[in-house]
């Protein structure tokens, strides 16, 4: 993901992602994703931060995002500790990203053939033109 779509959403959801600099977390390599991709994270961001939010002062640095990355061609978003409404946040978003391109943002699909890509049908065009 581009570095000022990360750093806002580092900005602007300081306690989900207060590890983004902790080279103790896969999370120091920052958002392994596509740029097409930032409005679901940043809806999901929303939603969990305001649960983390509402919980006393100390419970909340145990809710840190310690990786986000593609795999399989869809979202995987870690957290250390997840609980039952933050965890369906989660899967919400990750089910989102299967329809999602990762280049855009437009509706996509699943594309196999090499890397499993979620992909509109422009940047599916693209990518096999560059095979
Ligand atoms: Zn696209």
């Amino acid at each position: 993901m581009r570095q000022e779509l990360d750093e806002a959403l580092v900005r602007d959801f300081p306690n989900l992602y207060a590890d983004r600099h902790n080279n103790k977390t896969p999370f120091c390599w920052g958002f392994e994703c596509g740029d097409g991709w930032e409005p679901l994270i940043r809806k999901l961001s929303q939603e969990v931060e305001a649960i983390i939010v509402a919980m006393p002062e100390k419970e909340r640095k145990k809710f840190r995002v310690k990786q986000v990355k593609e795999k399989f061609g869809t979202l995987r978003f870690y957290m250390g500790v997840a609980h039952d409404a933050i965890r369906a946040a989660i899967d919400r978003a990750e089910q989102e990203s299967a329809q999602t391109c990762e280049d855009c943002g437009k509706p996509g699909k699943v594309r196999s053939g090499g890397w499993i890509s979620v992909l509109c049908d422009e940047h599916e065009a693209e990518r096999k033109k560059k095979r």
